[in-house]
């Protein structure tokens, strides 16, 4: 930990542990000591760590093509975009950068080429840190030492559909919205509100840009968390869980949304590369072969099952695998910590939320076993 002080940038304050491998759920530090991994890389790892299947076929494209810069293309960037623009179930065109930030990047530029400049965008939304991203981002604690940031955002509150129609007319290009806000504290609009969305922007001939980074790729139990609403996007944004821990992000412009960037419009070196694209179709593939939408289906309700009825805890918000365990007081962090030490790892968005999202290979006896736990140590915070 002094090392890391000492050659770090100060940008994340301490890590809470040093870990060292994981196999499945479970993850050691470099003490020795096995945690059940309730996280999974910030809604990351849906195929857990070190799964036999994604070692494999990175392994053998690092041996066979690792990186190509993008004068050429490879056979898993073609199939990629030809598997996510069938997940999604229309025609368009794929944009791969390496992070979410990056992603919605990609798709605020795409907004600006329909000629309008003006973005609406939900309060609570997170949609990255770089300049582009973080204009879009509401927390002002992440804002304020970056103004100016590139500008014409007006915030409407999430969930409201009423204020959305209010605000969008004819100047607007775009309708940035997460189908449940995860760093928020997995927040979930009311049934109706992307439908809604889908109408009002088709009305004023805005795009809707969805931001699925966090929810994507069968995080709740669906592919995409819009599919619930039946709508179709102009834009999705993807990242987190699409190469089940390789770095890389997808900005998909659907229909006409996808030609709006043109040659010179945008670029990336390491984007789309062989490597983290057969990474990518290998943890659909995965997610096909092994059932895994329905083990999070599954594992949804033994985890609302076990602990809505926990002393303490009000909510349990979310879908599939992102779920917000909302507590009656604001001891979410201190919770966090005391579950970390007791062997599991969580995560604390808000004061008094935890956020749930795990691996979807957990198996029904880890679930059981760190079901007990978040109840025990949310017993052993109150009471402290
Ligand atoms: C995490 C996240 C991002 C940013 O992704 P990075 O890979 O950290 O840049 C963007 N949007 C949403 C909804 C996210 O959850």
């Amino acid at each position: 930990m002094d090392r890391y002080r000492g050659s770090l940038m100060n940008t994340f304050g301490d890590p809470q542990r040093v870990l060292v491998h994981g196999e499945g759920a479970l993850v050691w530090d470099a003490d020795g000591n096995r945690y059940i991994d309730l996280l999974a890389g910030i809604a990351v790892n849906a195929l857990g760590h070190a799964h036999p299947a994604l070692l494999k076929a990175v392994t053998e494209q690092l041996g066979t093509l690792g990186h190509i810069s993008n004068f050429f293309t490879s056979i898993p960037q073609v199939e990629l975009a030809e598997r996510l623009l069938g997940l999604l179930d229309a025609p368009g065109r794929v944009f791969f950068a390496n992070s979410g930030t990056e992603a919605n990047e990609a798709a605020l530029k795409a907004t600006r080429r329909t000629g309008r400049t003006r973005l609406v965008v939900a309060e609570g939304s997170f949609h990255g840190r770089t300049m582009g991203a973080l204009a879009l981002t509401s927390k002002e604690a992440y804002r304020t030492p970056f103004e100016p940031l590139p500008g014409d955002v007006t915030w409407v509150p999430y969930g409201d559909e009423a204020a959305l129609a209010a605000a969008v007319d004819d100047s607007v290009a775009a309708v940035v919205l997460e189908p449940i806000q995860g760093e928020a504290g997995v927040v979930v609009p009311p049934a109706g509100y992307l439908a809604a969305a889908r109408d009002i922007t088709s009305r004023h001939g805005a795009l809707l840009w969805i931001d699925e980074v966090q929810t994507g790729m069968g995080r709740t139990g669906d592919w995409f968390a819009h599919s619930a609403s039946g709508i179709t996007p102009d834009l999705v944004t993807l990242a987190k869980g699409l190469g089940g821990g390789m770095p890389i992000g997808a900005c998909i412009g659907l229909g006409d949304a996808g030609v709006l960037l043109g040659p010179g419009n945008h670029g990336t070196t390491f984007g789309g590369n062989p490597v983290a694209t057969r990474a990518a179709l290998t943890v659909i593939e995965t997610i096909e072969n092994e059932g895994l939408l329905a083990a999070v289906n599954d594992l949804e309700q033994m985890f609302r099952t076990g602990l809505s009825d926990a002393p303490g805890v009000v909510e349990i918000t979310g879908r599939g695998l992102l779920l917000g365990v909302v507590l009656d007081q604001p001891i979410a962090p201190a919770v966090m910590n005391a579950a970390l030490d007791a062997g599991v790892i969580v995560n604390a968005p808000t004061a008094d939320r935890l956020r749930l999202a795990p691996p979807f290979v957990l198996t029904p006896d880890q679930a059981r076993d760190a079901i007990a736990t978040v109840r025990a140590v949310i017993e052993e915070v109150r009471n402290a």
